[in-house]
């Protein structure tokens, strides 16, 4: 079917008088062409340098129009008024955009949770997510900051794994920030979306699930697929893109990374906005939100920064600044604070394993450039002196690794990228070398998908 463009003349308004022109708003039903001019905004004059109007060619702006109700347009004829329905047959008249009084489109309302929020204005809305307590109800706190202006829909996440502080606190920072009178489109944060893991204290839900390999969900399903499945119905099918924010998992901490499936274009293109931030390909492991969310097409990103149950305010800074750039790149709102650097992309990552018992003390820090042979920590017996050096196999960078702690034989200790131009391209040249280090596992991140992923796997391994 023909992409449908909805053309808004937009005619500018003088200072004191508020023009009402819904007779102005004409529908064409003219394929869309790429560089069409016909919506471009009109100057407004004595306002030089004014934001322009946004171009309405994305299919998300466009408003819910059938074929049915566009006119015809004859071969080489002006297009014949729309039939008027009778009485009985008119349908409610949809709540259209009408210029505000400076002559600039006018977001509608965003219908969300059954309430209505106004353009230009913030809200906070409760989720139920049927989380039901002794016979009491749990009500997610939604916050969301809709714009004057049409745009995207961003959404984002956090505290899917309850014991994950450092997203819920960048949530909360970033739609604080921002002003919706200056907003296209609109920020939908769901800073703790597993509030009663949040509660307490715990990355799971109460029934010991994993919230996050549950996704779509199941209206009929555990309580944790009928969960997943009420917050991606309700609220995600709203978004147009998502980043959901993660930490490492128990006692192990992540450099500020996304991970993304880059072999999706939508997906790989998203991730083009996040400054400097460190990228790493994954698919991501089956159930989890930003996978599910991407298949559906809603192009998204887990956001990992720093480790679990703690506040890292540095972390928090560098996502506020990360997804500032962001909002900023989406042409959302302008923000001051930027990131021009170049991101670092990482296609393949293993995990290296302490392959002695002992305690694990390391020797490098998140982000550090390591080069094949490098120690990387060491691992000391309590009962003897005997230690084992802890080496990089490959050249790449430290994207997350365990704290100091006493660990087991096979514990995997160091998860280093590997800057590699294809995905398999790392796996084919130690298979045909016969150099394939006997701590990365045949499949790479089979065994390690969830601690890849979000450190669900071997977590529960040691709890
Ligand atoms: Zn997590």
């Amino acid at each position: 079917m023909a992409l449908l463009v909805c053309t808004w003349v937009v005619v500018p308004a003088q200072e004191d008088q508020r023009r009402e022109i819904p007779g102005a708003a004409t529908v064409s039903g003219a394929p869309a062409e790429e560089g069409a001019t016909a919506n471009q905004p009109l100057p407004v004059p004595g306002e030089p340098g004014r934001d322009p109007v946004p171009v309405l060619d994305e299919e998300y702006f466009l408003p819910d129009l059938s074929i049915e109700e566009m006119p015809e347009i004859p071969p080489g004829g002006e297009p014949r008024p729309a039939p008027v329905p009778s009485p009985a047959q008119a349908e409610p008249v949809p709540v259209v955009p009408a210029p505000d009084e400076t002559g600039y489109v006018v977001a509608p309302s965003l219908q969300l949770l059954g309430a209505e929020v106004f353009s230009g204005q913030r809200a906070e809305l409760k989720w139920t997510a049927g989380q039901s307590f002794g016979g009491r109800t749990l009500d997610v706190p939604v916050l969301v900051a809709h714009g004057l202006k049409v745009g995207p829909v961003l959404c984002l996440t956090a505290a899917v794994h309850g014991d994950e502080l450092n997203g819920v606190e960048i949530v909360r920072r970033v739609i604080g920030d921002l002003e919706p009178k200056d907003l296209s489109g609109t920020v939908i944060g769901v800073p703790i979306v597993n509030l009663l893991g949040f509660l307490r204290g715990s990355r799971y839900l109460p029934d010991r699930r994993d919230l996050n390999r549950y996704f779509p969900g199941n209206p009929r399903g555990s309580a944790a697929s009928r969960i997943a499945y009420l917050f991606f119905e309700q609220i995600i099918r709203h978004c147009n893109y998502l980043v959901d924010f993660h930490t490492g998992s128990l006692d192990r901490t992540n450099l500020p990374q996304l991970r993304a499936d880059l072999s999706d274009p939508g997906v790989f293109e998203f991730t083009q906005h996040f400054g400097a931030t460190a990228v790493l390909h994954h698919d991501g492991a089956t159930g989890t939100l930003r996978r599910v969310a991407s298949e559906a097409g809603i192009p998204a990103v887990t956001f990992e920064l720093g480790e679990p149950r703690t506040l890292q305010i540095e972390h928090v800074d560098f996502g506020v600044l990360a997804v500032d750039t962001l909002i900023d790149k989406l042409g959302m709102m302008k923000r001051s604070r930027l990131w021009a650097e170049k991101q670092p992309v990482f296609y393949a990552s293993r995990w290296v394993r302490s392959d002695q018992g002992g305690i694990l003390i390391t020797n490098v820090k998140l982000g550090a450039k390591v080069g094949e042979g490098d120690v990387l920590g060491t691992v000391t017996n309590p009962l003897s002196t005997e230690v084992m050096q802890v080496r990089s196999p490959f050249n790449g960078r430290v994207l997350g690794m365990a704290l100091n702690q006493f660990v087991l034989p096979g514990f995997a200790a160091f998860h280093i990228g590997i800057a590699t131009r294809e995905p398999d391209e790392l796996m084919k040249a130690e298979m045909e070398s016969g150099t394939r280090a006997p701590s990365a596992p045949d499949r790479p991140d089979t065994e390690d998908a969830p601690e890849l992923e979000e450190g669900a796997g071997e977590r529960s391994e040691y709890d």
